[in-house]
């Protein structure tokens, strides 16, 4: 970084524009904005992402973010057990959730297959898809994936595995190709939950 920056600074927006959706220009508006504020305020952010960080983990069943070692969604009696949602990230469990129309169980795969940047089945939360949605009480499974090129080759991959031994249904999607699970409102989502077919074979 040029020396337009004490090297704290620089240092600072460094680390902002490692953040998702962040370029430089914001980098540097968010770090100047930041430096401003009081100290208790930056202390409190600080303490905020040390303890998500140190405190949120992966429930060992779903894999979607957890305090507990089991997440509320996995532990609730409420939820229906013949139902799993597989999606890409778990940012898609919470979109789902806003909708209120979803009252299975989910399971994150931790990303989609991407040849490209060298993700493989084998990087993804697949094998323990296949374990649960081989369980008895298991009766179908809705692939909540975005219809990206990863997300189209990952949903195949997936539903081939799945096939011989659960129903296998996806979302319809009303959404433009690539349209990311994340931006769809609440009542597209719960449409396209709705809406959700069997995949066809040829
Ligand atoms: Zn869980």
């Amino acid at each position: 970084m040029s020396s337009v920056y004490t090297r704290p600074l620089a240092r600072l927006i460094e680390q902002l524009q490692r953040l998702p959706g962040i370029g430089p220009k914001t980098a540097q508006r968010l770090a100047l904005h930041l430096i401003k504020r009081p100290a208790a305020d930056i202390q409190a952010l600080a303490q905020a992402l040390l303890e998500a960080k140190q405190q949120v983990g992966l429930c060992s069943i779903c894999f979607h973010l957890s305090v507990e070692p089991v997440c509320e969604i996995c532990a609730s009696p409420q939820r229906d057990n013949h139902t799993l949602c597989v999606v890409a990230d778990s940012r898609d469990v919470i979109a789902i959730e806003k909708t209120r129309e979803y009252h299975g169980k989910y399971h994150v795969l931790g990303g989609l297959i991407s040849p490209l940047e060298g993700i493989t089945p084998e990087h993804l939360h697949i094998q323990p898809l296949v374990q649960r949605a081989s369980q008895p009480h298991v009766q179908e499974v809705i692939l909540a994936i975005n219809p990206s090129i990863e997300g189209e080759t990952t949903s195949l991959y997936v539903a081939q595995l799945l096939r011989p031994f659960v129903k296998v249904t996806r979302i319809a999607f009303g959404l433009p190709v690539g349209g990311d699970l994340d931006y769809a409102d609440e009542m597209t989502l719960a449409r396209a939950l709705a809406g959700r077919r069997e995949i066809e074979w040829q």
